[in-house]
């Protein structure tokens, strides 16, 4: 029988495994682990969902033709998960120790303890930092193209950046969009090589060097940005219908600083299928997978990780 429940706190403090995050990889998860019959808490994070509760209609998830709302896409996948037993509460991880066993995890409202942890924190595009950004995401401005492309089709669009997914973006937006400008800060790209070469030769992309984006203006949805020339202070306004900040991710890991292996770019470590350099700590999703960032990804990697789980409390149990 089902003991789901759905609130702030839960009256069991301790669990065989506590997920922390709730974006389609800590859902996923939490369908696995608790369909195996081990006792699961997910921690959902400030934004319960994830990412997803941040986009509208979801076109590339597989099982509907017809495609989906993020946050409808979300809720069945945490009603999923609530079926087979998994607690969810909505709640944020402020510190977790582990250092020994059973690991404690600290919230907002209580401390749990569990055997296993299950790390699907995710990442967060890195914004822009002005203030209409807020104002217009998901009316014109989108942190992701192959999430949202299709939404442009006839467009004037903008993207903003240098690197890799600036340049895979502009590209793949070409497709859909009337014309698509890079907004770029300096003179010369970080991209690889390939994928500039792909970009500068694309007749539909022109570039913008040396320019960041001062202001986004609208009514209901952008009409037009605002650029800045960084050495001449000059401004320029362009007509856009959509603005794509192409800018980096940033990996959602600090409360696992000192606690866990990171990469330089602070990205969980994964030594050995999906486990961390800790026993008994498996991470999954964009949190360690800073490649693919899909739906579909980081739900496949929930899943592996919960078997990963599964797998390693029978082999404790049998040696
Ligand atoms: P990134 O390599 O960190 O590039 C971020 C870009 O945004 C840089 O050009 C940077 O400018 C610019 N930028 C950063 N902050 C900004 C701000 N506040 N305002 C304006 N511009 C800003 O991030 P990414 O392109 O998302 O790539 C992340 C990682 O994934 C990389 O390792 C990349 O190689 C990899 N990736 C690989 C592929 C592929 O191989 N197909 C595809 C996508 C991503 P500066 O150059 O001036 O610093």
């Amino acid at each position: 029988m089902s003991d789901s429940q759905s609130g702030s706190f839960s009256d069991k403090k301790h669990y065989d495994v506590i997920i922390i995050g709730s974006g389609p990889a800590g859902y996923t998860a939490g369908i696995y682990t608790s369909r195996a019959n081990l006792g699961t808490l997910i921690i959902s994070g400030t934004l319960p969902g994830g990412q997803l509760m941040t986009t509208s209609e979801v076109e590339n998830y597989p099982g509907f033709p017809n495609g989906i709302f993020g946050p409808e896409l979300m809720m069945n996948m945490r009603q999923q998960a609530e079926r087979f037993g998994a607690v969810v509460v909505d709640d944020e991880v402020l510190k977790v120790d582990f250092k020994k066993r059973p690991f404690t995890i600290t919230t907002h409202a209580e401390t749990y303890t569990a055997e296993a942890t299950l790390i699907c924190t995710g990442a967060s595009p890195r914004k822009l930092g002005i203030p209409a950004e807020q104002q217009f995401s998901g009316r014109g401005v989108s942190y992701c193209a192959t999430c949202d492309g299709p939404f442009f089709k006839g467009e004037n669009i903008v993207v903003v950046g240098g690197g890799d997914t600036a340049m895979e973006e502009a590209t793949f937006l070409t497709k859909f969009g009337k014309s698509v400008r890079v907004v770029h800060r300096r003179g010369s790209l970080r991209a690889s090589k390939i994928l500039q070469q792909k970009a500068l030769e694309n007749p539909k992309i022109e570039f913008i060097w040396n320019n960041v984006v001062a202001d986004i203006k609208g009514n209901n949805k952008i009409s037009t940005v605002l650029v800045k020339d960084i050495n001449t202070g000059k401004e320029r306004t362009i007509e856009t219908g959509g603005l794509f900040v192409a800018i980096g991710h940033e990996p959602n890991t600090a409360i696992f600083k000192g606690q866990l292996e990171l990469d330089d770019k602070g990205y969980i470590v994964l030594k050995q299928h999906t486990k961390t350099s800790v026993e008994g700590v498996f991470a999954a999703g964009d949190v360690h997978d800073h490649r693919y960032r899909q739906a579909v990804t980081a739900a496949g990697f929930g899943c592996m990780a919960a078997i990963d789980v599964e797998k390693w409390f029978s082999e404790r149990k049998h040696s």
